[in-house]
């Protein structure tokens, strides 16, 4: 082989590679436009994008082609003269099979909408599998979905508690006994679908950012389950870390006196907030109390990390009996804490997804890796 031969193919490559790039960049601009701003002109399009109209014309003919996009008519109002047509995206026009694993003992799934709407469930207890056999199962509910699914599927994603490499190898999951697991490559194999595989408070801040309104101002948003997970999305991007561990608030020491964690410590911020632990407190004691000291504990540890990065937002995701009230004592501690200049703006809420909001996430992280919209 000549030595040249790579060189003399390699700038010919590129300008065809940074044409598809470029072709799906734009096209991603369009879907996230109409995505979080609702149906629009071509005009406006190509006004919001900077993008020539010729180009929008083309793009958008693509994508109703393809069935992403459809001609919503002319707005109910319109001015004198010929009334622009909207396009707007079809929200059943692909479906996304998303896992939760995030919840205690069991396997979620689920088919949903582009819109992060549930059409098809399926819920199986774990029954204490791990390692080959807790993989084999969502491989099998998996199937099972993708199934039933009445549309083509844009992708699967898996959200699974522990730490995810960005390619979807499971690190270190020790609930579920998965260490080095290429979850995301097996799975893609057995399915012939795009599969993602992504840490499930990640998952969830995806969601949130993605759906549950806000978030452009820096949003942590904290899982309170049998543990505490944290993700954060900060530009517009989730946060990952130099470990890919990025989030792991839970293990925060607030009382070196406190009870041992499940890590072996003693007193990590997990001891006074994650869900086991405050409902047995709430049963012994009076309920305000118990809550307010938790919410007090938690404004404590989230501080440092609302002042360090000027946070807009802390969203509490947990049993909602328990996390309206953490949520109010948070936000005062932080307050307390922090100099005005951090705090204006800023709000500790509850989130407005429930206990889906692992499964919409998991659509926002395959609409973000397929189509480039969050
Ligand atoms: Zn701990």
């Amino acid at each position: 082989m000549s030595w040249r031969s790579p060189t003399s193919r390699a700038p010919r490559d590129r300008i065809k590679l940074r044409r598809a790039d470029s072709r799906r960049h734009h096209r991603a601009m369009l879907l996230q436009e109409l995505f979080a701003e609702g149906p629009a002109s071509r005009a406006d399009l190509a006004r919001s994008s900077g993008l020539t109209r010729v180009t929008v014309s083309d793009l958008v003919a693509e994508m109703i082609a393809e069935g992403l996009l459809e001609e919503l008519g002319a707005p109910a109002e319109t001015r004198v003269g010929k009334p622009p047509t909207l396009v707007g995206l079809v929200p059943d026009a692909k479906h996304v099979v998303a896992i939760d694993l995030s919840v205690d003992d069991q396997v979620v799934g689920a088919v949903l909408t582009l819109a992060g709407e549930v059409v098809e469930r399926d819920a199986r207890p774990l029954e204490g599998r791990r390692g080959e056999d807790a993989a084999a199962l969502v491989e099998e509910i998996a199937t099972g979905l993708v199934e039933r699914s009445s549309r083509p599927l844009l992708g699967v994603a898996v959200a699974t508690p522990g730490v995810v490499s960005p390619e979807g190898v499971v690190l270190d999951a020790p609930n579920l006994g998965w260490h080095d697991l290429a979850l995301a490559e097996s799975l893609g194999a057995s399915l012939d679908l795009p599969v993602y595989v992504a840490n499930d408070a990640n998952t969830a801040v995806m969601g949130e950012y993605t759906f549950g309104g806000g978030g452009e101002g820096g949003l942590l948003l904290l899982r309170l389950s049998t543990g505490v997970g944290a993700g954060l999305v900060v530009g517009g991007a989730v946060l990952h870390g130099n470990g890919g561990a990025a989030g792991e608030i839970g293990h925060v020491q607030v009382d070196p006196d406190g009870e041992t964690c499940a890590c072996g410590r003693p007193g990590c911020l997990e001891t006074f907030v994650a869900v086991p632990r405050l409902r047995r407190r709430v049963a012994e004691g009076a309920a305000d109390d118990v809550l307010r000291d938790a919410g007090v504990r938690l404004g404590q540890a989230l501080a440092p990390v609302v002042a360090t990065l000027n946070l807009g937002e802390v969203v509490l995701s947990g049993p909602a009996d328990l996390v309206g009230s953490l949520a109010e004592h948070a936000e005062a501690t932080v307050r307390d804490r922090v100099m005005p200049v951090s705090s204006a703006g800023f709000t500790v809420r509850v989130s407005t997804l429930g206990d889906d909001g692992v499964l919409i996430g998991a659509t926002g992280v395959v609409l973000s890796g397929e189509l480039g919209v969050s």
